[in-house]
C-alpha cells in the first residue's frame, strides 16, 4: 500500500520521504519511484523520528498488516502501533503537519452490528491472537485523537478495509495473495473454515484515491474506506478459480481463533464528506492483480 501510496502523492505533485524499517515491506516495490522528489529512509519508527526541514503531511502506515505477519510479529505490531504512532504523531506536533493514521476494520473485531459504520465500538478480544494488532489500532486511534484535542495536530483516520492488488508478497498469507500463487501453480486452495466467512476486498486504486481525498479534507473523525462488495471466501475462490482458468482444488483448513465472521464497510460517511465511492469492479480488480502475479519470474512460463 506504502508504495502505490507514494506513486500517487508524486503524481500529485508532492516531494515523498518514505520511512519504513523493511520489517515487512520491500524494497523492489519502490526501486521504480527513484527521483529527486522521491527519498527513503530506512529506520523503524518506532525509535526517534528525525526529519530535517519542512513537512506538510505525515502519513503513518507502519505496522505488519497480515494476521500472518502479526501473529509471528505480535511485540512489533503491539510497539509500531503505540510508539510508532506516538513518534510520529510527535514529528507532527513539532513541524506542524497534517497527520494521517492508517487505521483497520480491525478496530470492530468480530462485530455484531452489520454492514460496519464509524459509530461502532466494535467486539475486540484483547487478549486473543488478534488482539495485538487490533488493539494497537484502537490504542493509535484513542492517541491520535487526543494529539487533535490536547496539542490542536490536524489530524485524520482511516479505517482501512481488505485491500487488495499488485505488490502484494506471494507468502504474505492474506487471502487473495495466498490463492492467486495457488491457482497458479495449480496446487490446493487453503480454505479457512468452511469458507462461509465473508469480506468486503477494495482495489489498491480506490483505497489510494480515498485516503488522499480524506487527508486533504477538515474532517477529524474515522472515515471508512473500502468496497462494500461483500462475498463469502468461498465464492472469492470461484472467481479466481475462473479468471486464472485454474483446476486446483480446495483444502479445508482450521479457521484461525478470532476470525471475523462477516465484514463489509458502511461508507455513507465516506461519500458524504470526500465524495468518494470505489469505482473498480472486483473482476477487473482481480483480473489485473492476477497479470501482476504471472508478471513475477516465479510465475513467468
Ligand atoms: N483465508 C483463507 N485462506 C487463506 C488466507 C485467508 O481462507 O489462505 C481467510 C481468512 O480466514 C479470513 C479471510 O480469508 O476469513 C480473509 O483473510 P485475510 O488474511 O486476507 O484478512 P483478514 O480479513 O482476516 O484480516
Amino acid at each position: 500500500m506504502g508504495s502505490h501510496l507514494c506513486e500517487y502523492l508524486l503524481k500529485q505533485g508532492h516531494e515523498v520521504i518514505a520511512m519504513d524499517n523493511l520489517l515487512t515491506g520491500s524494497i523492489n516495490n519502490i526501486e521504480h519511484l527513484q527521483s529527486e522528489r522521491f527519498h527513503f529512509i530506512k529506520h523503524n519508527v518506532t525509535e526517534y523520528i528525525y526529519v530535517a526541514g519542512e513537512i506538510d503531511y505525515i502519513l503513518h502506515f507502519a505496522s505488519p498488516a497480515s494476521p500472518m505477519d502479526y501473529l509471528k510479529l505480535p511485540i512489533q505490531t503491539l510497539k509500531v502501533g503505540a510508539m510508532g504512532t506516538h513518534k510520529a504523531l510527535g514529528l507532527a506536533l513539532e513541524k506542524g503537519a497534517t497527520f494521517l493514521l492508517a487505521s483497520t476494520s480491525e478496530v470492530y473485531g468480530d462485530p455484531l452490528v452489520h454492514p460496519q459504520k464509524e459509530d461502532y465500538w466494535g467486539h475486540v478480544n484483547p487478549v486473543g491472537p488478534r488482539g495485538v494488532y487490533d488493539e494497537a489500532k484502537r490504542f493509535a486511534e484513542a492517541l491520535t485523537m487526543a494529539y487533535n484535542r490536547y496539542h490542536d495536530v490536524d489530524t485524520k483516520i482511516v479505517r482501512i478495509f481488505n485491500t487488495y492488488g499488485p505488490r502484494m508478497r506471494v507468502n504474505d498469507g492474506r487471502a487473495i495473495p495466498a490463492f492467486v500463487p495457488q491457482a497458479l501453480r495449480g496446487e490446493p486452495i487453503t480454505v479457512f473454515g468452511d469458507g462461509s466467512q465473508t469480506r468486503s476486498f477494495c482495489y489498491v486504486d480506490d483505497l489510494i484515491e480515498g485516503i488522499y481525498r480524506l487527508l486533504m479534507s477538515d474532517t477529524h473523525d474515522p472515515v471508512n474506506i473500502g468496497n462494500p462488495n461483500e462475498m463469502t471466501i468461498s465464492q472469492l475462490v470461484d472467481k479466481i478459480l475462473e479468471f486464472t482458468g485454474s483446476s486446483s482444488t480446495i483444502a479445508y483448513k482450521e479457521l484461525p481463533e478470532d476470525d471475523p465472521k462477516i465484514r463489509q464497510p458502511d461508507i455513507t460517511r465516506a461519500k458524504e464528506l470526500l465524495g468518494w465511492e470505489p469505482k473498480v469492479e472486483l473482476e477487473d480488480g482481480l483480473k489485473r492483480t492476477i497479470e501482476w502475479f504471472k508478471s513475477l519470474p516465479e510465475f513467468a512460463s
